[in-house]
């Protein structure tokens, strides 16, 4: 064990068997099924769908649920498999993200037993597919504004309103629909919305210049009727759908080191081929400089998120440290990526390498799941005890 370009304080040292052995199953997966069609898959704007059931037998869905089927793999083992999909596309690895954080997380957090039995099982199988909807048109980083309303009725629930920029949005089997019950955040709800309800349409959403292997969609909810057993029982106002997105937060943090790492080494394999006024240009100082801040960074962005790994597992996990490590691995990444462009430079702008299609997806990555801003408005609250949200 050493130090080594992508490593450079030697983390891999620290990890247990169990979790280099899941980081190596899915390193193969990546390397032999998903990375030689990545860009194909991108520029065609296709999911590959094909791949889920094998997502499933690598247990990667579901995998922190200890229940139903599920792996019950500790935070670093599952991120690390995160962190192996990123390095492949973004866009392939969010799949999972949403399916386990935001789709099978808070069934299994706030769904009643009969709720639990009757999807995560199939979700865990891949045989059923999830999405979560929080996004509206007009509410993005202020969900409290959400317009989307669920009206009781005599037997059950109708439902209104429209969700956009959901992910996996358009095959869901099933959605997560958050809304209002009453007139204030507080009443904020989660529903269980099966597709092929009467007045619930899922339409993709095209023409995307990031994420474009992901599938993203519309939903809408024309008066929807839900029976009583579609509310996740467990949902208490806005703090259960943030909670999800704080199980969702610490994975994406992790993560991002991967298309960080692959967009690094294909620029320093790059750099040592590619001649200028005589000689490589991984031998000019101002080359160098960029790559050796580039490698000082990824390094520092994956203290931070293997701290938060083990944070997690430690039970002490704060949302103002995953707020840290989302914002700053974020955007650590997109300047890597950045950079890793400006180096291969006209090469740079081509599929033949990943390094743009990693910025691309990159840039939706730092949207979100909270913007910067709202994470440097959640760490500025922690350090002064000021809420600035409304400015
Ligand atoms: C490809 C993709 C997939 C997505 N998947 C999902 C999904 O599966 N489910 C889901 O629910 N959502 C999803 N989203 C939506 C995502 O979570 C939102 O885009 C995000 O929360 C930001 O909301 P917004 O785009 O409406 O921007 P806005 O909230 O309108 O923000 C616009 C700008 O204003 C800034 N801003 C907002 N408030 C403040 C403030 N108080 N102070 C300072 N600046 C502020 C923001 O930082 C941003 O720069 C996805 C988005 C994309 C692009």
């Amino acid at each position: 064990m050493a130090a080594t370009p992508l490593d450079l304080f030697d983390l891999d040292a620290s990890l247990t068997d169990e979790e280099r052995a899941v980081r190596d199953t899915v390193r193969r997966f990546v390397d032999d099924r998903v990375l030689p069609h990545a860009a194909e898959w991108f520029r065609k704007a296709e999911f590959p769908w094909q791949l889920v059931p094998t997502f499933a037998e690598l247990g990667l869905l579901g995998a922190p649920i200890a229940t139903h089927g599920c792996a019950g793999m500790n935070p670093t083992a599952y991120w690390l498999a995160l962190r192996e999909l990123e390095r492949a596309d973004s866009g392939i690895r969010s799949f999972v993200s949403v399916q386990t954080s935001l789709v099978m997380v808070p069934i299994s957090l706030f769904g009643s037993d009969a709720q639990k039995d009757r999807w995560l099982p199939a979700l865990q199988q891949g045989k059923a597919i999830g999405c979560f909807g929080l996004t509206e048109p007009d509410a993005g980083s202020d969900p409290a504004a959400m317009r989307t309303r669920a009206t009781k009725t005599g037997d059950g629930w109708r439902l209104t309103g429209a969700k956009r920029w959901i992910t996996n949005g358009t095959r869901a089997d099933v959605a997560v629909v958050w809304a209002k019950t009453g007139d204030d955040a507080n009443s904020i709800r989660a529903f269980l919305v099966p597709r092929g309800a009467s007045g619930f349409t899922q339409t993709p959403m095209e023409r995307k210049l990031s994420f474009r292997c992901s599938d993203t969609a519309d939903l809408c909810f024309d008066d929807v009727r839900l029976p009583d057993d579609a509310l996740l029982p467990g949902t208490k106002g806005l703090g259960s759908a943030l909670k999800c997105l704080f199980e969702a937060r610490g994975g994406i943090a992790f993560a991002v080191c991967g298309s960080a790492a692959a967009s690094l080494q294909c620029a320093i394999d790059f750099a040592k081929e590619r001649v200028a006024f005589g000689k490589p240009i991984a031998a000019m100082q101002l080359v160098q400089g960029k790559l050796a801040t580039m490698g000082v960074e990824l390094a520092k962005a994956q203290l931070v998120a293997l701290s938060l790994a083990r944070l997690k597992e430690a039970g002490r996990l704060e949302p103002v440290q995953v707020s840290i490590a989302k914002m700053n691995n974020v955007r650590c990444a997109l300047e890597i990526t950045r950079t890793c462009r400006d180096i291969l430079a006209a090469n740079g702008i081509t599929e033949e390498y990943p390094v743009m299609r990693h910025m691309n997806n990159l840039e939706t990555v730092s949207t979100y799941e909270g913007t910067s801003d709202v994470h440097l408005l959640v760490i500025g609250q922690f350090l002064t005890g000021h809420a600035a949200f409304r400015g």
